[in-house]
């Protein structure tokens, strides 16, 4: 039964060389290679959770019927696996990725996956897969766990049959040249989520919703878009796919308050404590675009920032729209920022003392 889900082993026969994955290892990129296992698991409306392997990495066979191509019933989460020091390994809040990922199912009508089977599956392919977790700089095994209706049914209603996977993608630093401030363009066509919508969800369909702002992004000579609310165009959200902060010129940081169309990021909570560790004041409120065109002209925002697990945290160097652009501060990454990203991964790559708990040892 579901509770007790249990994965079967089932050793890929043909892994990768240890000369393919170290030359792999040597430049890995971002989510173009993957690890030699996934997890997979299985649900129907008579059996719920069932079938449950670690097996090869590898193409899925698929009726062209199946309900997430036409009705987009599919959600994600990103998380990572980090090398320490003493060489054992570690993931950052999983449990954390577990929640959000049944209060994504549940958004978006698929079933509840028991947050023991979702961390197992983690555990069981970073271990089983643990050559594969990067060592060295800001490198890392970027795991992908992802559930979509896999019915082979036309028809508009939950999916009776549903898949869970988790792959696992080795991921080189973010920044291997340094950390390089974005820019950023501001939506004003298009919004990225709606009260009563599937914003608060790690909803595949709200990434295809945002590619043609994105698109516009980089037209316009920008690297990521920035959404408003969708009612009254005014209050800042977030970005396609990061949470955004603020830091003033009183030193105190303020980030957008969770309106529910809002993804709640574990990066965004976790640096709500860390910059009160490091003695500033943190505010969850309403940001206007306005406060930040106003306040990055005059000085009163002093540094923005984005955060989430594939970039951690992104100095941003300036606001674009159509007609004007403003730099916050002088375009460099800010001191507040530095501190936050150096303490972060600090905990994540085990250099600093886990005083919140965050770290998991997986093997
Ligand atoms: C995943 C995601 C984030 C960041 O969340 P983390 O848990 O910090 O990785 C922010 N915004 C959107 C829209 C996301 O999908």
């Amino acid at each position: 039964m579901s509770a007790d889900l249990q994965f079967t082993v089932e050793p890929n026969t043909k892994p990768a060389s240890d000369d393919q994955r170290a030359s792999i290892l040597a430049n890995p990129g971002f989510g173009q290679n993957f690890s030699d296992h996934m997890a997979i698991a299985t649900w129907t409306k008579e059996q719920g959770w069932h079938d449950a392997r670690i097996t090869a990495f590898g193409p899925l066979e698929l009726s062209p019927a199946t309900a997430v191509f036409h009705y987009a019933q599919s959600i994600f989460e990103g998380m990572k696996a980090y090398r320490h020091p003493d060489d054992s390994i570690h993931a950052f809040r999983p449990e954390a990725n577990a929640r959000r990922f049944n209060r994504s199912a549940q958004r978006l009508a698929l079933p509840e996956l028991p947050e023991e089977a979702f961390l197992d599956a983690v555990r069981r392919v970073v271990t089983i897969d643990k050559d594969w977790v990067p060592a060295g700089g800001e490198s890392s095994l970027y795991l992908r766990p992802v559930m979509f209706g896999s019915d082979p049914y036309l028809g508009v209603r939950p999916s009776a049959q549903v898949t869970f996977l988790v792959m696992a993608s080795p991921a080189g630093s973010y920044f291997p040249n340094g950390v390089k401030p974005v820019r950023i363009w501001l939506s004003e066509e298009y919004t990225r989520a709606a009260p009563g919508g599937t914003g608060a969800a790690k909803a595949a369909g709200n990434y295809a919703a945002s590619l043609v702002a994105q698109a516009e992004a980089v037209e316009q000579g920008c690297d990521q878009v920035a959404f408003l609310d969708a009612i009254e165009r005014k209050w800042l959200e977030e970005l396609g796919g990061m949470n955004l902060y603020f830091v003033l010129d009183d030193n105190s940081v303020v980030t957008p308050e969770l309106s529910g169309t809002i993804l709640e990021g574990i990066t965004r909570d976790s640096i709500l404590k860390l910059v009160t560790d490091l003695g500033h004041t943190v505010t969850e409120r309403k940001i206007s675009i306005d406060e930040w065109r106003d306040g990055a002209a005059s000085g009163r925002i002093r540094e923005v920032f984005a955060c989430g697990t594939a970039a951690v945290i992104t100095p941003v160097a300036s606001l674009k729209w159509h007609g004007g652009e403003v730099q916050v501060g002088d375009g460099e990454a800010g001191p507040v920022t530095a501190a936050v990203r150096t303490a972060l991964l600090d905990v994540q790559y085990g250099r600093a003392a886990d005083t919140h708990n965050w770290m998991t040892r997986i093997c």
